[in-house]
């Protein structure tokens, strides 16, 4: 058993860090934003990190999109920036049915200009009534007496959504469910801001009404909707994990920094025992979550489908783990951890909102316990 990362994770993470270090003059601003940001996009595009997020024969570093390389660069992005890391990782959870399942033709549109950054997708899931419940959702796709499709109904909470160039959208065909590819400049499609969240995201709502597109459109075929989805969580999911580690790891950091130096009852903060503990108990399940996402993202390497319930493992444990670690480190730096917009500020709202999305806790405890359930003997 290796418990090192393989030279290419290591080149890959000396790339990460590296783009890291452009946007640490732009980070405060870029994360307080709900649009992109003009010189983080500009620096992402320099770095070529986003040629992870496609097939070589599409102007990809690897052959195939490589779960682990994409962890790596999260863990790193997110503890400088979760502007830059949501605008990297949905370079790849927007695209990723087209990888998976786009014709040659989708394919050699979008994306190789997906791994220069030069397009923004997104992946249409949500609506306003409809969140973990997707067998739910109530867009459609009808067929038109030309044979084209008509995609109707309103998407909300889309990352990506403002700045998009297509969106990936989920709908009921029928008895089953399709995904479209459907450009972000085609006619009766209308974007409007959603509510601003506590670590401002780019984000917005979308409504198509009657969108007229080619029946081409479908990606994959009719009716491979849902599974277009598990495809997409099964190589994405686990990058969520990375990210939290990342966060975590950041979070624990500048709590390090303060209770090292700051003295109160004649002694560093961090030797006083509560402190101390706290500290420890965080690096603890930083390391038990770091393990457990490598390990996930090792094996979605391999599989990704048949990984799935460990990425949702380590979805679970790293994004708790992270919420607890923040808020921890808040506590130990006392007031000066209240700050607004300070380092340990921003980590502490951005860590919130990763316990919601690609899977609720809750949701992901049904699906492990069911599997748990099928494996035992
Ligand atoms: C920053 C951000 C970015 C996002 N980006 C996108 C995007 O790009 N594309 C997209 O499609 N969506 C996106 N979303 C939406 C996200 O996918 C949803 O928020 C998520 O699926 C949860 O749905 P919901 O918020 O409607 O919660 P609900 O489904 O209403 O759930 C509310 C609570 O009830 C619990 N719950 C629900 N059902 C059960 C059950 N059966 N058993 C036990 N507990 C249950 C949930 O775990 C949760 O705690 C984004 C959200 C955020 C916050």
């Amino acid at each position: 058993m290796n418990f090192e990362l393989d030279r290419r994770y290591v080149e890959i993470q000396a790339d990460a860090r590296d783009f890291a270090q452009t946007i640490v003059p732009y980070a405060a601003e870029a994360d307080e934003m709900s649009t992109v940001h003009p010189e983080v996009l500009a620096s992402l595009r320099d770095s070529k990190l986003c040629n992870l997020m496609v097939p070589k024969e599409y102007g990809g570093r690897f052959d195939h999109v490589d779960p682990l390389a994409i962890c790596i660069v999260r863990e790193t992005l997110m503890a400088v920036s979760s502007h830059a890391d949501s605008l990297f990782a949905l370079q790849g959870i927007g695209s990723f049915a087209i990888t998976a399942s786009g014709s040659r033709e989708q394919k050699d549109r979008w994306l190789p200009r997906i791994a220069t950054a030069d397009v923004l997708p997104a992946l249409a899931l949500t609506e306003p009534d409809v969140g973990s419940d997707l067998k739910n959702a109530s867009t459609t796709i009808s067929l038109c007496d030309d044979g084209n499709i008509a995609v109707n109904g309103e998407k909300s909470w889309i990352s990506n959504a403002p700045s998009a160039s297509f969106f990936v959208v989920f709908t009921r065909d029928g008895d089953g469910f399709s995904m479209v590819l459907v450009p972000s400049q085609e006619d009766g499609i209308t974007v409007t801001p959603t509510p601003e969240i506590i670590a401002p995201h780019v984000l917005g709502d979308v409504r198509f009404s009657n969108v007229t597109l080619p029946k081409s459109a479908i990606l994959g075929q009719p009716g491979d909707g849902l599974d277009i989805v598990l495809s997409t969580l099964a190589v994405f999911r686990v990058s969520v994990a990375g990210a939290a580690v990342g966060l975590a790891q950041a979070a624990l950091e500048e709590a390090t920094r303060h209770t090292r130096t700051r003295v109160q009852f004649g002694k560093p903060l961090a030797k006083l025992g509560p402190v101390a503990q706290m500290l420890a108990d965080s690096w603890t399940e930083i390391e038990m979550a770091r393990l457990l996402t490598y390990r996930a993202a090792k094996s979605a390497v391999d599989d990704p489908e048949a990984a799935l319930h460990l990425s949702s493992m380590a979805k679970l444990a790293s994004s708790e783990a992270a919420g607890r670690v923040v808020d921890r480190c808040v506590q130990v730096m006392g007031r000066f951890g209240l700050i607004r917009n300070s380092k340990i500020e921003r980590l502490y709202r951005q860590a919130r909102p990763m316990r919601i999305y690609e899977g609720a806790s809750e949701i992901l405890r049904l699906g492990i316990a069911k599997q748990l359930t099928k494996e035992v003997e």
